[in-house]
């Protein structure tokens, strides 16, 4: 008898989702992750829960309807992780036509289903005040809605309602070698100590890493079914007051988006270059760094250069090459290859995929595997992640509620934690009636009570787990503090 009917090499966002779905259906699951969940493309994505306007463009219809209808099902799942999102976009009369535009967004109001989210609207960028911090040659535009996420946090909270289902999640655990017989036999190096264990089936979803996966640990034929796309992000100081995000078409047709991001900040993203090399060692580059800024001051009246930028970061994108030739053409769904060859236990493969079909991928994984395991029904679509028990426009009552039970916390804090942990910032606090029964703060407002959380329920190990990871803490942190926080993890 094997130990476990299910093994996932990956913990970013395929992994986890198919490790929390495959648990809740009964499952024995164990999930690997060589270096901290998230720490792969998941936590570098430009966080949107999308449907993916640029998409409609390459005739994508089917992604893109699948995307759409998953914006309103994850909101519900995740209120305090996911928010709507308003997108104004200015027409530029060097970019696409207006009617093409206007056309694309009827559609992608139509065919995605939505509830929750307002239509688009037109724009007259004269005299609305979102075409305020805009140059004055833009005089028109739409705005419509897609949502917006907390990707890594994302990732971590499958985890967390993975574990609580039964699975086994294990982080800084890489699967050195995995061989086929009945069962598989899985090698691990897990903290420098080999480890071994056996599944029924195993889940390759090691993203930009799949095939590296395939070809070293797995030591299957090459399928050069792979391309990588590197994408590039940098964070500003807030480029403008309100809370609504531009999407912009660079003069390349390109499409760069602003985003309001952790109150005082603007996010910018994202370039799209092809790559090759070893993803784990992703960085934005200058030439990059310089084409967000330089298609930002197109469009603003603030001017922005590589000095102002506080955060770069930059994810590779794994996708499923189906012989286009332009990166751009290639479609951004998954692909899921499943291997059942010589009688021996089977091997799904993962391919690309999106932040926003996590969900609907995870239960395809589990559809495609349904010969080889117990019969099982999907139950996701309905089940709100860990903390995210409550109406997705609950958030502002989440916090007045949790500012009466603590009173000792400012509104930016309880947001900030109500943001993070939804329902269950009553974990994080427990029966704290003061400010200093939380322990020390550490930098910002992370306190000790925080972080001892984060490392008994949340697999934070060091310093970057809690503020790239888990938050978005690095941007408020100075070096000394992070040094501070790194000793406090260590125990030290
Ligand atoms: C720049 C950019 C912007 C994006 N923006 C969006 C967006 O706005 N909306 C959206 O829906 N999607 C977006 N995406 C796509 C989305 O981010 C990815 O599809 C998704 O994060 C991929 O998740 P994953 O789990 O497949 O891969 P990953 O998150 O990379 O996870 C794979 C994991 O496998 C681990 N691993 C590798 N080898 C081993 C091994 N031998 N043993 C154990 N573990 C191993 C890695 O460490 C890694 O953590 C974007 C992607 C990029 C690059």
């Amino acid at each position: 008898m094997a130990d476990f009917d299910l093994a996932i090499i990956g913990g970013g966002i395929n992994g986890a989702g198919i490790a929390r779905d495959a648990a809740g259906r009964g499952l024995k699951v164990v999930l690997v992750e060589q270096n901290d969940l998230a720490s792969g493309t998941s936590s570098a994505s430009s966080k949107l829960i999308h449907g993916g306007l640029r998409y409609l463009e390459r005739g994508a219809l089917r992604l893109v309807r699948a995307a759409l209808t998953e914006r309103e099902i994850l909101l519900r799942m995740a209120p305090h992780l996911i928010r709507p999102l308003r997108f104004v976009l200015p027409l530029d009369p060097a970019g696409r036509s207006r009617l093409l535009l206007r056309l694309g967004l009827l559609v992608y109001d139509r065919i995605g289903r939505r509830e929750i989210l307002p239509p688009t609207r037109a724009l007259d960028l004269t005299t609305d005040a979102l075409g305020l911090p805009l140059r004055s040659r833009f005089h028109r535009g739409f705005e419509y809605s897609d949502c917006f996420a907390d990707d890594a946090r994302l990732v971590v909270l499958n985890a967390v309602d993975a574990v609580e289902r039964g699975a086994s999640i294990r982080t800084r655990t890489r699967c050195v070698r995995a061989e086929r017989g009945e069962v598989w036999r899985l090698i691990l190096d897990a903290r420098g100590e080999r480890v071994e264990l056996n599944a029924r089936v195993l889940i390759n979803a090691a993203g930009a890493w799949v095939e590296s996966v395939a070809a070293t640990v797995l030591r299957q034929a090459p399928l050069n079914r792979l391309r990588l796309d590197k994408g590039s992000h940098i964070v500003v100081p807030r480029l403008y007051d309100h809370d609504r995000a531009y999407i912009l078409q660079a003069p390349d047709a390109r499409v760069v988006f602003a985003i309001p991001f952790q109150r005082d900040f603007t996010l910018i993203g994202t370039t799209d270059r092809s790559f090759s090399g070893d993803p784990g060692t992703v960085t934005p580059n200058e030439g990059e760094i310089d084409y967000l800024c330089g298609v930002i001051n197109e469009y603003f009246r603030a001017n922005i250069a590589a000095a102002d930028v506080v955060w770069a970061f930059a994810g590779v994108r794994a996708l499923y090459d189906d012989g286009a030739r332009k990166m751009q053409d290639i479609d951004r769904d998954y692909a899921l290859v499943l291997d059942k060859s010589f009688g021996g236990a089977p091997l799904l493969t993962v391919y690309g995929g999106k932040l926003t079909t996590f969900r609907r991928l995870a239960e395809d994984a589990l559809e495609r595997l349904s010969h080889f395991l117990p019969h099982s029904r999907p139950w996701t679509a309905k089940a709100p992640l860990p903390g995210g028990d409550f109406v997705f426009d609950g958030g502002p009552a989440l916090v007045a509620r949790t500012r009466r039970r603590w009173p000792f916390l400012s509104q930016d804090h309880a947001r900030r934690l109500v943001s993070a942990y939804g329902t269950r910032v009553e974990q994080v606090l427990g029966a704290a009636d003061r400010a200093d029964a939380l322990g020390e703060c550490i930098g910002a407002d992370l306190t000790a009570a925080e972080v001892h959380y984060l490392m008994s329920k949340e697999w934070a190990e060091t310093a970057d787990d809690v503020l790239w990871r888990r938050s978005k803490l690095g941007l408020r942190f100075s070096a000394a503090q992070k040094a501070a926080l790194e000793a406090f993890m260590q125990g030290k």
